[in-house]
């Protein structure tokens, strides 16, 4: 029998997604984040369930090319730019956009020997301290810009927000004072919002949002889960159990001896562990779905196993399903577990995890 791990992605639910976050910002177009293999989802079958969007965001022009490859027209932003002159002539191949954010990029394209104009989208750091110029500068490199024949005159200018997911925190609001402040004037559609913008922060939805978690279903707010915004998951990490045994009082569960039992202790054995990219650091006690009855972890997680306590739960047998995260277990509630973000166990899904639609 092949092994029973699986990652289920649900497309009606980024469908869904897609429309909720519409609804949300209805004068704004919708760039959908499709990074990291669409946030661990497979950025092929995202961006075919997202078709409806008005562009793609990516971080390297290999994924711009597989979205190429696989037949999407629209817009595709790289969102960390280019960095070396041989990209030049990739993006105008693969017609990407591109985000400039540094002057040796302005540099690059000024050189460029090729008059045929890139679509470029320019980043201000607004507090984030990460990619961007500074927002005094905007006029000037705006006005840079617009003079570069190699440079498409329709420029989006553009910033990233870095704590939009605490929704009444002073530092946001900051950051939009200073976008407006830098940008005004100058004629160009402008873009600030990512997910934790478009529930939180409707004054930053301006002509483009830029929405990644959002769309998968994930948690983007501190302390909020995906579904109180009416948002649904995404991904559904399923598998079986494969073995039942009972363990003695005092003796101990797994690698390293973390977990001893208190007392006699009927154990599942689920078939996924970290080679699945399930957290190696869940600590006994995160929550797991066996049989449809919450139970939770004990143990450390090994490479391919994960145990879980099914004292009291003399109904379950070998065999029964088991659902890691997804439509009936929050992924948020996982990812708090193991002192993470729920972006982080999506996107760490490995290769040998089997991925169905639904
Ligand atoms: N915009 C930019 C520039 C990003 O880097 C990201 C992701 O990190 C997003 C938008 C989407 O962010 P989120 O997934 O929180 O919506």
């Amino acid at each position: 029998m092949s092994r029973a791990t699986s990652a289920t992605i649900h497309t009606d639910a980024l469908r869904q997604n897609l429309c909720r976050v519409r609804e949300l910002a209805p004068a704004s177009k919708v760039m959908a984040v499709v990074k990291a293999d669409g946030y661990g989802h497979g950025l092929e079958r995202v961006a075919q369930a997202l078709e409806g969007a008005d562009a793609f965001g990516v971080a390297s022009i290999a994924d711009g090319e597989r979205l190429r490859a696989a037949g999407m027209s629209k817009r595709i932003v790289l969102l960390s730019g280019f960095d070396e002159p041989g990209d030049l002539p990739l993006i105008r191949r693969l017609n990407l956009d591109s985000v400039v954010h540094h002057p040796e990029q302005v540099r690059m394209l000024r050189i460029d020997g090729d008059p045929r104009p890139v679509r470029v989208w320019l980043k201000f750091d607004t507090g984030m301290h990460r990619l961007g110029f500074a927002p005094s500068d905007a006029e000037r490199v705006y006005r840079e810009l617009r003079s570069l024949p190699q440079v498409d005159p329709d420029i989006v200018m553009m910033s990233h927000f870095a704590r939009s997911d605490e929704f009444d925190h002073q530092a946001t609001a900051e950051q939009i004072a200073l976008f407006e402040r830098g940008t005004q004037g100058l004629p160009s559609p402008r873009s600030l919002a990512n997910s934790a913008g478009v529930l939180g922060w409707p004054t930053s939805h301006l002509d483009w949002v830029r929405p990644g978690g959002a769309l998968y279903g994930l948690s983007v707010a501190e302390g909020r889960s995906a579904a109180e915004f009416g948002l649904l998951p995404a991904m559904t990490l399923s598998t079986r159990l494969i073995a039942i045994n009972h363990v003695p009082q005092g003796e101990a569960i797994g690698y390293g001896g973390s977990f001893v039992a208190p007392k006699t202790m009927r154990v599942g054995i689920a078939a996924i562990g970290y080679g699945d990219g399930y957290p190696r650091h869940a600590p006994s006690g995160t929550p797991v779905l066996v049989g449809g009855k919450r139970v939770v972890t004990v143990g450390r997680v090994s490479m391919d196993l994960l145990a879980v306590d099914l004292s009291g739960h003399l109904e379950i047998n070998v065999g029964a399903p088991v659902e890691l995260w997804g439509r009936h277990l929050p992924v948020e509630q996982v990812a708090e577990s193991a002192e993470t973000i729920s972006y982080e166990l999506t996107c760490g899904i490995t290769r040998r995890v089997r991925f169905i639609e639904d």
